[in-house]
């Protein structure tokens, strides 16, 4: 089993967004020296930036990393030490069923169906892979509940192989508001910071770029204004900031890439409604009983 060295989480706080639709997009400007530039920064900024899912090899980060989605690995964190002290490995793990798997993972949300996932993993790393995790990225994600995502954090992190790019939602953020991509899609997202970063850096800026979108380019308030990227990021909320002078955002890049929508057709005049007839008056009741019938009221 291949044991990884990063165990413990860092200390900061964190933040975690929702993923947006994919927008209309042109290709964002290409400037070499300015990804550079922010790379530095970045490094700079975070020198030590890792994965912060607690794990001691390649099958808990396996497992971990399919607990996170739409989580924050701060809450997964409290929940694999139990679940690993269990179950140490896909041999055990394949052997369990469902229902004692589900609420080991309750609070990571939409637990029965990570339950199936990371359970479906474990028996086909059994079957395919004698129990081991594989270190190639078209066998990783072959196993069930695994993407591009789980699988360049498992190969960047344990195996120090640089397949592909992290693109979670901090790296989907943040690669927006820099100007490195204009879409929304991970897999888009993903092929231009491939095409824009030296191979050696695609494991380590994406780390850089979590940690920054947790502790600082937060979703709903960036902190630009402690921001070392501002001077370089077409986003930045900071009094002076040449926002017109800057690389597009994907916003402005995508509307510019749109055609203007031509206007729409006056809508034709509703005919005037015609008035309805006036219904037949009713025949009056008569208000006289016939004398023969009338019954006389008091003593008599
Ligand atoms: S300047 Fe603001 S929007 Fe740009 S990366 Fe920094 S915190 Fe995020």
């Amino acid at each position: 089993m291949i044991a990884c060295d990063r165990f413990t989480m860092g200390k900061l706080p964190r933040n975690t967004t929702r993923r947006q639709g994919e927008a209309a997009a042109a290709a964002p400007p290409r400037d070499p020296a300015r990804i550079a530039r922010l790379a530095e920064l970045l490094a700079a900024t975070w020198p030590d930036a890792t994965c912060e899912l607690d794990h001691r090899n390649a099958f808990e980060l396996l497992v971990a990393t399919i607990l996170a989605a739409q989580s924050t690995d701060k809450l997964v964190n409290t929940v694999t030490p139990a679940l690993f002290a269990r179950w140490p490995d896909a041999t055990a793990l394949a052997a369990v069923d469902q229902a004692e798997l589900e609420p080991m993972v309750h609070a990571t949300g939409f637990f029965r169906m990570k339950a199936k996932h990371v359970l479906a993993m474990a028996r086909a790393l059994v079957e395919r892979h004698g129990g081991e995790v594989p270190a190639r990225m078209e066998d990783l994600v072959a196993l069930p509940g695994v993407a591009r995502k789980t699988a360049n954090v498992v190969l960047g992190t344990c195996f120090g192989i640089a397949d592909g790019v992290v693109v979670d939602t901090h790296v989907t953020r943040l690669s927006q508001r820099l100007g490195l991509t204009v879409h929304t899609d991970p897999v888009k997202i993903e092929q231009d910071l491939m095409a824009q970063l030296p191979r050696d850096q695609w494991i380590s800026f994406a780390n850089r770029l979590i940690w920054h979108g947790r502790r600082t380019c937060f979703a709903r308030a960036p902190a630009c204004d402690r921001c070392p990227l501002a001077p370089l990021c077409p986003a930045a909320q900071v009094p002076g900031h040449d926002a017109a002078a800057a690389p597009a955002t994907p916003a402005r890049a995508a509307r510019a890439a749109k055609p203007a929508k031509p206007p729409k057709p006056a809508k034709p005049a509703k005919p005037a409604k015609t008035p309805k007839p006036a219904k037949p008056a009713k025949p009056a009741k008569p208000t006289v009983k016939p004398a023969g019938g009338a019954k006389k009221r008091g003593k008599s």
